[in-house]
């Protein structure tokens, strides 16, 4: 089916608020890794989305261009291409996005749905995270508001983040952020709730922070508290009715425990980022292949290898199985699995 329009991306949503599940939001780095995002929706009757990172972006642009936002145009044309071919709905999304890149990245991104929609097409992307969480929040929220007002005109969904996510990711380094900024306040959530309701009809989701950490870490080793989440939308709901609960992302939970996942979903998690997982899950094989055909991959001792070991194929064909293996488990965990919308 093709890549989802707003009506659609927020009965998703809607979908997955009221049904407690939460919907895998895939990192892509290239064509291989997207094609395992949709076969595995697919295969897990799924709806989903795949994401692109503005290192991601750069990645797929190729060494000799460097661009994020090329090459994340690159990977959205070629989702809108494929995911024709497969029955489950997919969206499209880019990740964190700080304030110094909205210039060379989200705003060349919106250019080019700008375009689209002028031409009667769908946006290239059906929503974007702007992640001013190192920011002061008042200065997070000012810009936040003006990139949603953008979005909300070509009907994307915009994500923002306050607080802290831990950790290392795409080499944005939060190892050291105090413990406190790791936690989103129930006075920070109301405050994103009141400044992103001034953008009349809007919708955005929100990753607030409960202690979560990019990068990998030994189960056990993540202090998470999802009722921080809890408490954030008791007091968001308390004040401005049930409407106002919000739709919430999960980033950086590799290495957390099933139960703390599910727990996250009853507190209105709607999608969690996935990437950690997936790309140990695609290299993996790729170390299997290599060790067990040692002597194929590598020319040894004036011999000729074996070109079926070291064409890539051969093992990129086992990374993406892999990759898509390890997203149907995703799709179980988060409840997601057997729950597409269809046509
Ligand atoms: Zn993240």
């Amino acid at each position: 089916m093709p890549v989802v329009d707003y009506q659609k991306y927020c009965q998703m949503l809607d979908n997955a608020k009221k049904n407690k599940f939460a919907y895998p939001g895939i990192n892509v780095t290239s064509e291989i890794t997207s094609n395992a995002v949709l076969n595995a929706f697919s295969e897990a009757k799924s709806d989903g989305l795949v994401q692109v990172s503005t290192g991601g972006g750069e990645f797929a642009s190729g060494l000799g261009v460097k661009d994020a936002a090329l090459g994340a145009i690159s990977i959205a044309r070629h989702v809108h291409f494929i995911a024709e071919k497969y029955d489950i709905n997919v969206a499209l999304h880019t990740d964190h996005c700080q304030a110094n890149k909205v210039d060379s990245f989200l705003r060349p991104l919106l250019e080019e749905s700008k375009k689209r929609v002028a031409a009667g097409e769908k946006p290239l992307y059906n929503s974007h995270m702007f992640d001013g969480s190192a920011l002061p929040l008042k200065e997070n929220m000012d810009i936040a508001v003006e990139l949603l007002k953008e979005c909300h005109e070509l009907g994307i969904v915009l994500e923002v983040e306050a607080g802290v996510v831990g950790g290392e990711e795409d080499g944005v380094d939060n190892e050291g952020a105090p413990a406190e900024k790791l936690y989103t306040t129930p006075e920070d959530m109301l405050y994103v709730y009141e400044r992103l309701s001034e953008v009349k009809g809007a919708r955005y989701m929100f990753a607030a922070t409960f202690g979560n950490v990019h990068g990998v870490y030994k189960p056990g080793n993540v202090k998470l508290k999802p009722t921080i989440l809890k408490e954030g939308q008791d007091a968001v709901v308390g004040k401005y009715g049930k409407e106002a609960s919000f739709d919430l992302v999960f980033h950086g939970g590799s290495g957390s425990s099933l139960e703390e996942i599910r727990e996250t979903l009853d507190y209105g998690v709607v999608k969690m980022n996935i990437d950690t997982d997936t790309q140990y899950a695609f290299t993996r094989p790729i170390v299997e292949h290599m060790f067990k055909n040692y002597d194929g991959v590598l020319k040894i001792e004036s011999e000729v290898g074996n070109k079926k070991m070291y064409d890539p194929r051969s093992y990129l064909k086992k990374a993406e199985d892999a990759m898509k293996e390890r997203i149907i488990t995703a799709c179980k965990d988060l409840r997601s699995e057997g729950t597409t919308l269809g046509v």
